[in-house]
């Protein structure tokens, strides 16, 4: 049985324009990054930086096909080493970040949570075994910044992405995202209306209140235009993992390893990456995996 939790307040909202050559999703993801950083025992910047990735994760992902899934890997100099997200089109999302030892973290901090690196999507459709794999550098230190460059240069059009979290008593209250992008066919005030939108990102916070949700957030982007919405998707946590995988994957250490884990007469404790989900297998367990006929007893 997977883990999972579903979210009234965490969506995403995709319009186009009345125009019909602007295209936007906008994304509320507070509840789910709060979850996954209490989840992770993350420190309040790594949160930040978890938050961060999520709504990155998530304007990837709310581009994909039905039936198709991304994994976000960012590696970067700054407060984490590693950020690997999961998510796909109907709105599911597993993911942590790694955050540098304290005895690092100083001097990664003014930094910032990614410094200089790489940042890799892996787009993966379900019944085709070729993933498609994009790698930009990370040079700004923003992840917004960085991700648009990402997509000028995997679909070469004019596209604003922009990312913000804000935090308060080290949780996080808001955390929120969106991109902007021309369609084919779009008229050069198309294309300077998206290129305002990327000047003004600076001036995101102070309108952080009146735009709560990702209606409203969209709203506030197309300013004047009309819109109409073409998706609304409520997000879910979702992580994969079970005591039943846990098990399959001792199998395959072999009959040997298991009866020397036995003769140790202590648990085997193992965290699950994605969702720090802990499983416990006690000496019983282990046994039973010797004994079930899936193990090809001998
Ligand atoms: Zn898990």
């Amino acid at each position: 049985m997977a883990i999972e939790t579903n979210f009234k307040s965490d969506k995403w909202v995709k319009c186009i324009s009345g125009s019909g050559t602007i295209r936007a999703v906008a994304i509320t993801a507070t509840e789910v990054s709060n979850l996954l950083s209490g989840r992770h025992a993350l420190t309040p910047s790594g949160s930040k930086a978890l938050a961060e990735s999520i709504i990155a994760g998530l304007i990837l992902s709310s581009y994909c096909k039905s039936g198709e899934k991304i994994n976000l890997n960012i590696q970067g100099s700054g407060w984490c080493t590693q950020s690997m997200i999961d998510a796909n089109a109907d709105a599911e999302i597993r993911g942590y970040v790694l955050e540098r030892s304290p005895a690092d973290i100083k001097l990664a901090r003014s930094i910032g949570p990614w410094g200089i690196g790489l940042l890799s999507v892996l787009r993966t459709k379900f019944d085709e075994a070729k993933p498609y794999i994009g790698t930009v550098p990370l040079l700004t230190g923003h992840l917004a910044k960085d991700l648009t460059f990402y997509w000028l240069q995997s679909e070469q059009v004019n596209t604003a992405v922009g990312i913000e979290v804000f935090m308060e008593n080290d949780k996080i209250v808001l955390a929120e995202g969106f991109l902007i992008q021309a369609m084919p066919g779009a008229s050069d005030a198309d294309i300077q209306f998206i290129e305002d939108h990327l000047k003004k990102l600076h001036q995101f916070d102070s309108q952080a209140s009146l735009r709560s949700t990702p209606t409203r957030l969209l709203s506030y982007l197309l300013e004047n235009q009309s819109f109409s919405v073409v998706e609304e998707k409520n997000l879910t946590f979702k992580c994969g993992c079970s005591l039943d995988r846990v098990k399959r994957s001792i199998k395959l250490v072999g009959d040997e390893e298991i009866q020397s884990m036995i003769a140790e007469k202590k648990n085997v404790e193992i965290d699950c990456d994605f969702c720090s989900e802990h499983y416990l297998l006690t000496p019983s367990i282990l046994e039973s995996l010797l004994s079930s006929p899936a193990s090809g007893a001998k």
